[in-house]
């Protein structure tokens, strides 16, 4: 049984072939366009790099789709869905509970290039697409990153993890959830709020 913690990592199902790894994942012409060596942009002082998996991304050790000089997308290696990538910034941002108000267009920014990366990865679907942050204690690398998800989850019970609380009234913008659907964050910022798990 997959933990709710592990949003990212190995697990049983990482020898199954994913129909994205075996896609040709080539950039579009414009940008975000490839760049070499993804390990080497600056980070936070605070944070010891060697010891965020996210702070080291290179291609030898993770399938990238797209990036761009702020972000970079890839497989999830435990994918709960058709489709699943993640997309990280380059700087070392903890999780969705540092975002702030001024954050509103970062997320926006990863959220695009998750759609982007997806249509890279899966041209002709026309299934639903999920976008969103796990909230601590239910995430597993304590560096920020946005699901992009392609419908359906390959079960139940993994779906259980991507679950989109609505708001209890109108004003809230999402409900009791491990789980903040982008435009939920969006919104709980632009009101200068902070996501959480408990309805916000
Ligand atoms: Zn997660
Ligand atoms: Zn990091």
């Amino acid at each position: 049984m997959p933990s709710l913690l592990s949003c990212f990592g190995g697990s049983t199902e990482s020898s199954k072939p994913s129909p994205s790894v075996q896609t040709p994942l080539l950039p579009t012409q414009q940008q975000p366009q490839q760049h070499g060596h993804a390990g080497t942009r600056p980070v936070d002082k605070s944070v010891d790099a060697s010891r965020c998996v996210f702070c080291a991304i290179t291609p030898d050790r993770f399938n990238i789709v797209l990036e761009d000089d702020d972000y970079i997308c890839f497989t999830d290696r435990s994918p709960a869905a058709q489709h699943h990538l993640l997309v990280v910034p380059r700087i070392h941002i903890a999780n969705v509970k540092s975002l702030t108000a001024q954050h509103v267009g970062m997320v926006r920014e990863m959220q695009a290039l998750g759609a982007k990366a997806l249509q890279v990865v899966s041209p002709d679907a026309k299934a639903e697409r999920r976008f969103g942050f796990h909230i601590p204690p239910f995430t597993s690398v304590d560096h920020l990153h946005l699901h992009a998800l392609e419908l359906p989850f390959r079960s139940s019970l993994r779906s259980l993890k991507y679950r989109i609380a609505a708001p209890p009234s109108s004003g809230y913008h999402k409900g009791w959830s491990w789980f903040a659907e982008y435009t939920q964050a969006c919104g709980i910022l632009a009101d200068g709020g902070r996501v959480s798990v408990g309805r916000c």
